[in-house]
């Protein structure tokens, strides 16, 4: 039997792996030490754990160890690579150079770096989402101490040309920084084989808690210096203090763990299922995809359904299926989204977008689901919709004067 309602906002955050909440529950009650203790076998239990942990997230982007620092979160994450390198360069410059379809959590770092003296280049992307390699390459200075682009996008999935950034940043000699939240465990990542010096990601959007992310930062060639925004005990070498979530990072390893293992398996099947959802729904008239169809994500597909009206469309859906106009955490107000205005996509379109995010547990039965229950509603709104009618009677007579001149 299917189970209502569905599930359909794994960008905004997914259901933990029940393998995951196995791995974390001894840590809540039996190994609560705290992972600083030196001096008890609780503390080295949690010490311990905290370390096996930290050899999965590695493993997972193909770093090392000592390269994973435990944070709150990719928010945090991204704070601190942005906030810890303009601190650590000062010296050395002051430019930034980063894109305009980033997550909220990347410009308004960079908004706050501004009032502190830094200079950012916000580039934009093309309709397809994606970001112009030469343009990137043009507006580097003497003074760029950094650039800051996402993998995948959170909205759309679109997934920018990482390695040849990766590239440019290490033959300039500038600090390459990914946001790599929607990319890690979705399809395969590694920090040496695409030049990246920093990178965040967190555990809720893979299977895992939340609370719980962690800051890439690379050991050698280029060793990166990074000024804590967090200070106190000195814990994760100095730059992140504060006793450590041990159930949490212990869940997060779990869940690179499975990913690493998993991704290819799922990777496959997700989007299988996500390019029938697609396929079934712009077969109706007048909806459109947003972003690049190719370099895109496995799970997501963010489409627009011309000729609703935007609310009645999300509230009709959001009865029996959950998912989100835009991004999470700018659907309380009505705005259109920023990532779809940056890609060209007009007002009424950007109002009338809905984004598919599919994880490891959705199913075929529950895309069949989806697929009738969003027809339904966008005819049902087109019945009531005048510019619906307005645009069908011009194609009638359209259709009639070209018969006639036939
Ligand atoms: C979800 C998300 C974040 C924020 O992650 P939290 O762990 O919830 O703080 C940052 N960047 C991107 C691209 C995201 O999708």
């Amino acid at each position: 039997m299917l189970k209502l309602p569905i599930y359909l906002d794994n960008n905004a955050t997914t259901k933990m792996d029940p393998r995951v909440l196995e791995a974390m529950n001894p840590y809540f009650l039996e190994h609560y030490g705290n992972a600083a203790s030196r001096s008890h076998s609780f503390g080295w239990e949690a010490e311990e754990a905290v370390e096996y942990a930290r050899e999965q997230v590695a493993q997972l982007i193909g770093a090392e160890p000592k390269e994973i620092i435990f944070t709150s979160g990719a928010t945090e994450s991204d704070n601190l690579a942005l906030k810890g390198v303009f601190e650590a360069y000062r010296a050395k410059g002051n430019h930034i150079i980063t894109l305009t379809t980033e997550h909220k959590a990347v410009l308004d770092s960079c908004i706050h770096l501004e009032k502190l003296g830094a200079e950012i280049t916000y580039l934009g992307v093309n309709h397809q989402g994606l970001i112009d390699l030469e343009e990137l390459h043009k507006v580097i200075k003497p003074t760029t101490i950094l650039i800051a682009i996402m993998y995948a996008n959170n909205e759309i999935g679109v997934i920018q040309p990482i390695r040849e950034i990766g590239a440019i940043s290490k033959k300039k000699g500038i600090l390459f920084f990914s946001d790599a939240t929607q990319a890690v465990g979705k399809i395969p990542v590694d920090v040496l084989n695409d030049d990246i010096d920093l990178m965040a990601f967190s555990g809720h959007k893979i299977y895992g808690p939340k609370g719980v992310g962690a800051l890439y930062v690379r050991r050698k060639n280029p060793r990166v210096k990074l000024t804590a925004q967090i200070d106190g005990g000195g814990h994760e070498r100095g730059m992140r203090s504060g006793t450590l979530n041990v159930p949490g990072i212990v869940g997060f390893g779990k869940a690179c763990e499975l990913c690493r293992i998993e991704l290819m398996k799922d990777a496959e099947r997700i989007r299988g299922l996500r390019d029938k959802l697609e396929a079934e729904l712009l077969n109706m008239e007048e909806v459109f995809l947003n972003g690049s169809s190719e370099n895109r994500l496995p799970n997501t597909s963010n489409l627009s359904f011309n000729y609703t009206e935007s609310e009645g469309l999300i509230l009709g859906i959001n009865k029996n299926i959950a998912v989100s106009s835009g991004s999470a955490c700018t659907s309380a107000t009505v705005e259109p989204s920023y990532v779809l205005k940056a890609i060209g996509v007009n007002d009424e379109l950007a109002k009338a977008a809905i984004r598919f995010g599919l994880s490891r547990f959705s199913t075929e039965a529950e895309i069949d689901y989806t697929i009738d229950q969003v027809k339904a509603t966008v005819s049902k709104l087109r019945e009531t919709s005048l510019r619906w009618q307005d645009r069908n009677e011009v194609n009638f007579s359209k259709k009639v004067k070209q018969a006639v001149k036939e």
